[in-house]
């Protein structure tokens, strides 16, 4: 569950198993959280004050990770087991968040960068939810407008559940563009949720239907290619949410509405990966959503192609 999160790790030891020698670890010693002035190029300043003061962010931890179901039990935490506290868990999605940050710049000067974490989707404006605090993708893409490295980006969103937060947070903004391709059913999860941010388009939505995953990857295809002809200049930088839960052996029990097998999550990927690399366009991946003991290979098959290729 996305509380005990092993899939960096596991991705990262299978790599070096393979690659000795080319794996290096970058040094975050001097990494910094996301800072308040990133955070408000996206979020409330109700939110952002929230998430920076030690105990209200307590409160938004509890809420986007549901901690506590509707009769008030604790729900996938266990204060008597936990490591460490809850507010300590802000700080760490920040800096993972500066990661993301740190990242999509990198990959302006790589050309392809693949970040071991991020692609925190879900995220609104003014709330954190479905396990996503913050929304790293857009900060990063403001981080590198607002310095005049790049005017406009694309963000394609292939994680099992629509990329809402991203396309509520860029509805009026019309220099970043978003695919989703996600679960026709199956998000929000709850049909209760009603009308909200969650339920805004993205610039171009690819539901898939239950039992249609033989037509993924053409509809995959052929939204890329509707994104392009309807985008004045190509973008600058990609950001792709790479979540793994469309594998068919992901274990949350919502993304069983769409079961992709292991070669058509790798040739997901490396559509993707090409429609992208034979235009030029920068391309920064991140790991999104992925649940389960087996989704950390997803990841690991995609990133060995690309190494065996280069
Ligand atoms: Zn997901």
């Amino acid at each position: 569950m996305p509380l005990r999160d092993d899939r960096s790790e596991k991705t990262y030891e299978s790599l070096c198993k393979e690659f000795e020698g080319s794996v290096k670890l970058t040094d975050i010693s001097n990494w910094k959280p996301l800072t308040k002035a990133e955070l408000l190029q996206v979020h409330s300043e109700s939110f952002v004050n929230d998430l920076l003061d030690e105990e209200r962010s307590v409160a938004r931890i509890i809420e986007c990770y549901e901690l506590f179901d509707s009769e008030g039990r604790p729900n996938r935490y266990d204060s008597d087991e936990a490591s460490k506290p809850l507010s300590q868990m802000t700080k760490d999605i920040l800096l993972q968040g500066r990661g993301t940050a740190f990242s999509i710049e990198l990959a302006l000067k790589e050309r392809m960068v693949f970040f071991l974490g991020g692609g925190m989707h879900h995220a609104m404006e003014d709330f954190g939810r479905g396990f996503c605090l913050v929304n790293d993708i857009v900060i990063g893409i403001r981080n590198l407008q607002s310095t005049n490295k790049i005017k406009n980006a694309w963000v394609i969103d292939i994680d099992a559940h629509k990329g809402d937060g991203t396309a509520s947070l860029t509805t009026s903004d019309a220099s970043i563009s978003t695919l989703s391709i996600h679960m026709e059913k199956g998000w929000p999860l709850d049909v209760g949720s009603g009308e909200g941010p969650w339920r805004l388009p993205s610039t171009i939505d690819i539901p898939i239907g239950y039992k249609e995953e033989d037509q993924y990857l053409e509809k995959l295809e052929m939204g890329l290619k509707k994104l392009e002809s309807e985008s004045k200049d190509l973008p600058e930088m990609v950001v792709v949410v790479a979540g793994a839960d469309p594998f068919e052996k992901d274990a949350l029990p919502s993304t069983n509405k769409l079961n992709l097998t292991k070669d058509q999550m790798l040739e997901r990927d490396l559509l993707v990966y090409n429609f992208l690399k034979e235009r030029n366009i920068p391309q920064c991946w991140l790991m999104a959503g992925g649940y389960g003991p087996d989704s950390w290979t997803i990841y690991d098959q995609f990133i060995k192609t690309l190494m065996r290729e280069a």
